[in-house]
């Protein structure tokens, strides 16, 4: 939380100092104003939803759900990140899959959570693959990357909230280091579960399960 408060300020004392008379120099302050701003009120809002969900506020409200429709509907609000950071993103979720008891606004947020990691640390022409698949009474739903990968004694550890492999690099891409513990919370609300595999270099694959409508 200091570090985009400290910036603010300090951007904004420079203005006021008279940085603000140097129309080339103010415009690009003013940008570093707008992204610590930015990246304020997402912490806040992670927080907030975090403390929320840890203090057994979520209310979940769950149902028959496909999944189908909220994957395609996720994927298309992220095209526009891929296409930034030259990612291709392909969805291999069928029609078929049978349905599974879900808050869908909630699993949105997961998966929008797990598909903008898999872009954001990712490399140039990379591909992000999303597909599903049934296992003993639960929909399993995989997210894989060709990414940068996890070393093996980070694994563990991710899911914990604010913690972060490389911090500059979270940093730089506008993390926080909650998205992940934020996810593990929701699934884990609708009797579900989620790990990851990766091998450093080659990519990751974040999987999660959530039981089938019966
Ligand atoms: P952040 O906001 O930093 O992305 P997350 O909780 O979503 O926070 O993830 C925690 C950390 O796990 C990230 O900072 C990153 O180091 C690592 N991580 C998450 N997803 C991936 C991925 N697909 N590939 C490589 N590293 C990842």
């Amino acid at each position: 939380l200091r570090t985009p408060v400290s910036n603010i300020k300090g951007y904004t004392e420079t203005l006021l100092d008279g940085a603000m008379d140097d129309k080339a120099n103010a415009a690009d302050f003013l940008k570093i104003v707008q992204s610590n701003s930015e990246r304020l009120i997402k912490l806040i809002d992670e927080l907030l939803d975090l403390s929320g969900i840890e203090s057994g506020k979520m209310k979940l409200s769950v149902k028959p759900a496909r999944l189908p429709g909220v994957v395609r509907q996720v994927l298309s609000d992220m095209s526009k990140a891929a296409r930034e950071n030259n990612v291709k993103i392909v969805n291999d979720i069928s029609d078929a899959i049978p349905d599974v008891m879900a808050d869908t606004g909630r699993i949105a947020q997961v998966i929008s959570n797990l598909v903008d990691n898999a872009i954001k640390y990712n490399k140039d022409n990379g591909e992000v693959r999303v597909s599903a698949r049934t296992d003993k009474g639960f929909l399993v739903v995989e997210i894989a990357d060709t990414g940068i990968g996890i070393p093996e004694d980070d694994k563990a550890r991710i899911f914990e909230r604010f913690y972060r492999v490389d911090k500059a690099r979270s940093q730089e891409m506008g993390g926080t280091g909650l998205g992940l513990s934020i996810v593990k919370h929701i699934i884990q609300a609708h009797g579900g579960d989620v790990i990851v595999e990766s091998v450093l270099g080659e990519g990751s694959k974040f999987s999660f399960t959530l039981p089938l409508a019966v």
